[in-house]
């Protein structure tokens, strides 16, 4: 867990969030109907729709709220994304469940916007929709294969011709794209820490700086062990994502990358010469990850890779992704101000696509958003508690499937993050 827990004082989200309050450490034994291990938008959509089922439910969180990924991220919520496609979930699972998943992928941005509206949650939300753009005629056919895919389902996925594309990203680079309406960006620590006092006013016990440190089997359920106490419970559902797992059989089945995030000082203009409407766009045709969006403020944040060095500044991480901005727009000045620099590990599977599963009996698991997690483990979540609490599997919309391990997983994580990403970054940021 330790290189997961790496501090993460220079995060954007966490200098400009709203105040929240101290979740206590669990200091005595306590007894609950479900356990919820990490407290990421999984453990607290989860955490939520389970207080709706009546059932009382305690979370425990290694530090607080958003601690994660979910308070590291983008902030782009939008339901699918490259590594993971509607076309890879229909090829995987057949017609029937694979459609079953893409409506529940649908289903799951619209879900964000209708939590953050129930729960009045404030966090900057704007439902402005996501863009992808192609540089080359293939790309832009897969693009809109893939809308044509969407919209089968009812999914508002319009197709964007050359001229629209200028009017969301002001460059002629690009010859067209796509983009998905329920979709957008939004604060991802304030949107975490809303869920979580959402959880609490629905009645759910949240336990910070509690990093559980056993899980055993205990008459006809589990006993969750932390520094200071432990949780008697019939049901624990793991939502640590991509740390280190404290339960054995999950060790093997995911890769976790590192990945640098990157914000700038405040732009005059909050972006728009750029980006005119302020929807955020990202170029499918860049090896790069090469995507531009601002935050309420007027920030620029992105993610970049390769993986930053140890002592790297903010301006000097930033540097190959601004050679490529100037390349995309070559009146943009010289140099900006770039604020923050932090990292988070996003959790990839063989295949990309989320992992649900019942480790052992009364023990629940669900991970690997593939970098793409803000809606679909805000929805993971929910429809985890819909089956754990109701014991109906067909009330969870990701459909069984045989899990396969990630040949030598730790391994390979370690090499790209170790080896890999940083030789990489030697030759970037030279
Ligand atoms: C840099 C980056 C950029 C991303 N950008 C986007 C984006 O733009 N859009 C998008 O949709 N998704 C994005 N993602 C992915 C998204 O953030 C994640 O998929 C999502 O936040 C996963 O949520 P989670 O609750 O499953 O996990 P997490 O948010 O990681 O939560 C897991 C929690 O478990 C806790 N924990 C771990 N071990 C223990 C333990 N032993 N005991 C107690 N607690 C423990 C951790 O402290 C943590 O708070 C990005 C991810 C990263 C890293």
């Amino acid at each position: 867990m330790a290189e997961s827990m790496e501090p993460w004082h220079d995060n954007l989200w966490r200098r400009t969030a709203r105040p929240a309050p101290t979740y206590p450490p669990l200091g005595a034994d306590a007894t609950a109907d479900v356990a919820i291990i990490g407290a990421g938008y999984t453990g607290l959509a989860a955490a939520l729709r389970f207080a709706s089922h009546g059932r009382d439910v305690i979370v425990l969180e290694a530090q607080e709220p958003g601690f994660g990924a979910s308070g590291r991220n983008t902030g782009w919520w939008v339901p699918f994304w490259t590594l993971m496609t509607p076309e890879k979930a229909l090829e995987r699972f057949g017609e029937a469940d694979g459609g079953r998943f893409c409506q529940m992928m649908i289903d799951a941005g619209r879900l964000v916007s209708q939590l953050v509206t129930t729960h009045a949650i404030e966090c900057d939300i704007r439902q402005v929709g996501v863009v992808c753009a192609a540089r080359t005629p293939e790309t832009l056919k897969k693009l809109q294969n893939s809308a044509a895919t969407w919209r089968q389902w009812g999914a508002p996925v319009d197709d964007i011709d050359a001229a629209a594309m200028r009017g969301y990203i002001a460059t002629d680079r690009y010859i067209g794209g796509i983009i998905y309406r329920d979709g957008g960006q939004l604060q991802p620590l304030d949107y975490c820490r809303g869920l979580a006092a959402a959880a609490v006013r629905a009645g759910v016990r949240i336990h910070g700086q509690s990093p559980v440190i056993g899980l055993s089997p205990a008459g006809n359920g589990w006993r969750v062990t932390a520094p200071m106490g432990t949780v008697k419970a019939q049901q624990v559902l793991l939502a640590t994502n991509a740390f280190s797992p404290i339960f054995g059989k999950m060790q093997s089945k995911f890769l976790h990358i590192k990945i640098a995030m990157i914000a700038s000082e405040p732009f005059a203009d909050q972006g728009r010469r750029y980006l005119p409407q302020g929807v955020a766009v990202a170029d499918v045709d860049s090896r790069d990850a090469f995507g531009v969006g601002f935050d309420g403020d007027g920030r620029l944040v992105t993610s970049v890779l390769p993986a930053f060095r140890d002592g790297i500044t903010p301006a000097a991480a930033a540097r190959p992704f601004w050679r490529m901005f100037r390349n995309a727009f070559p009146d943009a000045p010289e140099r900006v101000g770039w604020q923050s620099l932090w990292h988070g590990h996003i959790c990839v599977p063989s295949d990309a696509l989320v992992k649900t599963e019942e480790l052992s009996p009364g023990l629940f698991a669900a991970y690997g958003y593939s970098g793409n997690g803000i809606a679909q483990a805000s929805m993971v979540g929910t429809e985890m508690a819909d089956w754990m609490a109701t014991g109906d599997r067909a009330r969870l919309r990701v459909p069984p499937m045989a899990l396969k391990s990630v040949p030598f997983a730790g391994m390979m994580s370690l090499l790209i993050n170790r080896l890999a990403l940083p030789a990489l970054s030697h030759v970037v940021y030279r």
